[in-house]
């Protein structure tokens, strides 16, 4: 094993497909303790191996699949797994996370990670038994989608395969393990182009651990702390992610109508509520999570995984839809054919508004629902108008018109919170390095209208706390960890009274106008700075006792932030500029409640705002004096 660190299997490997061969990828232990793992690991992979050139559909282009060294060592949530490529919806770097078994299936075949390069000639899949990898010829599965893919497969865990919407190169295709998605910026598109349908991984190893005893201990507690806590312990396995339809409806920050409310008459109907009541067969999720965040549904008679919020929110309320079997039905049939569920429901609710507009003919409409099968299956193998569709908004945008009310950022469609009545969401979508995600964003939604209700319409510290957001739930996806477990930083008793005297105290609190700065100290400190541990952040420790490294809030902090530099450069080397730091004008410029000047998202303040706070020059490119302190370039 060529590391000195626990957590890891020491080998990460190159395939290439063109050539069909296969060597190991030098990564050493100072990348590891820089890198950690996972989407920050990808992204310097990708940084130093991609020429700003390579086209996102080209032999050069790769599909670096990471893990991180809490997979496979009794961490709770920890089952998760990273790809990243160059987007074919963005142009840029996507990252996707995925809480399939093939991560854990891949460290126990001896790798921390997969960089695949090149492009077969013949439609292939890889088998990776421990030191045996093989290519199998593909044409038996090609046409097949995810879930018969998987079962046709000869091995029962440890896959990852695309459906018909990769094969034909879908933009926003993503890629599927067990019933979970690694979903945004169409990696699936990327392996069908370089024509791999499936890997498969399966192995006997495990990664030793520096420490087992307090590895053992710390495990126990965390996962004890997540079922106390009324978010992970309580509303997550009861309501799943749908369970914030109904706050997001009292916010106004429920997508509706293609983003041009916050507000949807029958939001109760497709509510998490609803689901629970009426359809939940049991609540399901990721191995090795205690919170088991997703639903078991019946559709047709089978029983399969249940829509999350975003697909109940964009397939709902922003095409103004009320039927939630329906929505189940959908979920179902674009996880099988291959499709990101939140980039095919708004490119079609963009469609639906260029139709009612006059500015495309296409036979889609706000509320009609009876004509969306058939687009999905349209889309997914590129027929009449779901050829177009494909594309993504962007495109469309560009050949159609309509740019103000495209909702997407940097080429990739908003997640279900329409931020006009979260500021700092808004800020988010418009700067995370893979385009409209809420994640990546940084998700102050949470603190802005979930949870606490920070004043949703303010700027005031609202760039600083995005970037702290960013920066951690950075490094706590690297780890291999689910960014759900984050959501234990917020007390239950501030999540149970949503709305009472603990909400207007954090609101007040967080408002004041030393907290800016305060919080700015905190994200630009050094990484020797913070030498603490929080009980609220178990990730850090953790990463101690599993890896033997030196890690506390500081050191943990600085990783994520110098992964969100890199991904950032890695962009700004293909052409990214502040203006790509964009939202459509349906989101800054027009206001979400016309008696209320503050409802729209101030986007240039708070942009120079977060520019400033990240160390960044005005037109958001990283300071040298910025790279130096996170050790990206020497100093
Ligand atoms: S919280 Fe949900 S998404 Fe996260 S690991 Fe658990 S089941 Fe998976």
């Amino acid at each position: 094993m060529s590391t000195k660190y626990g957590g890891y299997m020491g080998k990460v490997i190159k395939i290439n497909l063109t050539t069909r061969v296969v060597n190991e990828y030098l990564w050493t232990d100072k990348d590891r303790e820089m890198y950690i793992g996972g989407k920050i690991m990808a992204a310097k992979i990708l940084y130093d191996n991609i020429k700003p050139t390579v086209e996102p559909f080209s032999d050069e282009n790769m599909v670096v699949i990471t893990t991180g060294p809490f997979s496979g060592t009794g961490v709770p949530s920890s089952s998760r797994f990273n790809i990243s490529t160059v987007s074919p919806l963005t142009g840029l770097i996507t990252s996707s996370n995925c809480g399939g078994n093939f991560g854990m299936m891949l460290k126990k075949a001896g790798y921390d990670a997969l960089v695949i390069t090149g492009k077969s000639k013949d439609k292939v899949w890889i088998e990776i038994i421990e030191e045996n990898i093989k290519f199998h010829n593909a044409d038996y599965l090609w046409g097949l989608d995810t879930a018969k893919t998987q079962e046709s497969l000869p091995i029962r865990h440890g896959k990852l395969v695309i459906g018909p919407a990769g094969e034909n190169m879908v933009k926003y295709a993503g890629v599927f393990s067990q019933e979970r998605t690694a979903g945004r910026g169409g990696i699936g598109a990327v392996m069908g182009f370089k024509n791999l349908k499936a890997v498969t991984s399966i192995g006997t190893k495990k990664p030793f651990i520096h420490n087992p005893e307090k590895t053992k201990e710390l495990n126990k507690k965390w996962i004890m702390n997540l079922k106390k806590n009324s978010l992970t312990g309580k509303r997550l396995p009861k309501l799943g992610t749908a369970g914030l339809v109904k706050i997001m409806q009292e916010k106004h920050i429920l997508a509706t109508r293609n983003f041009k409310y916050g507000q949807y008459d029958d939001y109760d109907m497709v509510s998490g509520e609803e689901l629970a009541e009426k359809h939940l067969i049991k609540n399901i999720g990721c191995v090795t999570c205690p919170i088991q965040c997703g639903r078991k549904v019946e559709v047709d008679g089978k029983r399969v995984k249940g829509p999350e919020l975003e697909t109940i929110g964009l397939f709902g309320p922003n095409i103004e839809n009320n039927d939630l079997e329906l929505i189940m039905k959908w979920n179902l049939e674009l996880d099988e054919l291959g499709m990101d569920t939140i980039s095919t429901s708004g490119t079609i609710a963009f469609a639906m508004e260029l139709n009612e507009k006059g500015l495309w003919d296409n036979g889609l409409e706000f509320g009609k629902v009876d004509n969306l099968l058939q687009i999905f299956k349209d889309i997914a193998y590129r027929r009449g108008i779901g050829d177009l569709l494909a594309e993504g908004s962007r495109f469309l945008a560009e050949k159609f018109g309509g740019e103000e009310f495209a909702i997407h950022s940097k080429g990739m469609e908003l997640s279900a919170y329409e931020p006009r009545g979260a500021v700092g969401q808004g800020l988010g979508y418009a700067v995370s390095n893979r385009g409209g995600c809420h994640l990546n964003a940084g998700y102050l939604v949470l603190i802005e209208a979930l949870s606490i209700s920070m004043d949703p319409y303010t700027t005031r510290s609202k760039a600083e706390l995005t970037i702290m957001f960013q920066n951690i739930m950075e490094a706590t996806s690297a780890a291999g960890n689910c960014i759900f477990t984050l959501f234990t930083m917020i007390p239950s008793a501030v999540v149970d009274k949503h709305d009472s005297v603990f909400a207007n105290m954090a609101n007040k609190t967080l408002t004041m106008p030393f907290v800016g700065a305060v919080v700015n100290g905190i994200n630009r400190a050094n990484a020797n700075r913070l030498p603490i541990n929080i009980s609220s952040l178990p990730q850090t420790k953790a990463l101690h006792h599993i890896t033997g490294m030196k890690m506390d809030l500081g050191r943990f902090k600085a990783i994520g932030e110098r992964g969100f530099n890199i991904e950032r450069l890695f962009n700004i080397k293909r052409g990214l500029t502040r203006e790509d730091d964009s939202l459509p004008k349906r989101l800054t410029e027009e206001l979400q409640d016309l008696n209320n000047p503050k409802s729209k998202v101030p986007l240039e303040e708070l942009k120079d705002k977060f520019y400033k706070s990240r160390g960044w020059g005005n037109d958001g490119v990283p300071l040298e004096k910025t790279l130096r302190r996170l050790k990206i370039m020497s100093e």
